[in-house]
């Protein structure tokens, strides 16, 4: 069992995320590609994770990979995103998950252009992009250090 910083009902999640944002994060889910939000988003800055806001992408990482879904080369830091192996659908895949979280981001493929070798294919409906200019000041804080020390019992 992974343990997550974040933890939430499924019901909570239902509430907070967008019924295409729930259904990638929580229910693993793919959206049709060339539809997502950040398919051609080419604007430096962060991609955080939709449902808690941890720093996954950097735009310097993103590329164009003709799939139709946002494609990087590397997560921002490695121990942001947790890989898990999945075999459904008849395929032999590795999931990438959001490690603060446990919310489902996508998948990660070895033919990838940069030196690592790594595609990250990554669902737009998983990801909230930050512009540069207003992240600049998180910068070197570690993914995750501006997230609540308490879990969040807000209901409203
Ligand atoms: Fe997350």
């Amino acid at each position: 069992m992974s343990e997550h910083k974040v933890v939430k009902s499924e019901e909570q999640w239902r509430q907070e995320l967008t019924p295409a944002q729930y259904d990638v994060l929580r229910r693993a889910g793919t959206e049709p590609p060339f539809t997502g939000e950040y398919v051609y988003n080419k604007e430096s800055g962060d991609y955080r994770c939709a449902a808690c806001g941890t720093a996954l992408f950097d735009a310097d990482t993103k590329f164009e990979s003709g799939t139709g879904w946002p494609s990087f080369t590397e997560p921002a830091v490695a121990e942001a995103v947790e890989l898990r192996p999945d075999n459904s659908l008849f395929m032999k895949r590795t999931e990438v998950i959001c490690r603060t979280c446990g919310g489902h981001l996508g998948h990660v493929f070895d033919d990838g252009p940069g030196e690592n070798g790594q595609r990250y294919c990554i669902n737009s409906a998983a990801l909230a992009f930050q512009p540069a200019a207003a992240s600049a000041q998180d910068d070197g804080e570690p993914a995750g250090a501006a997230l609540p020390a308490q879990p969040d019992s807000d209901t409203r």
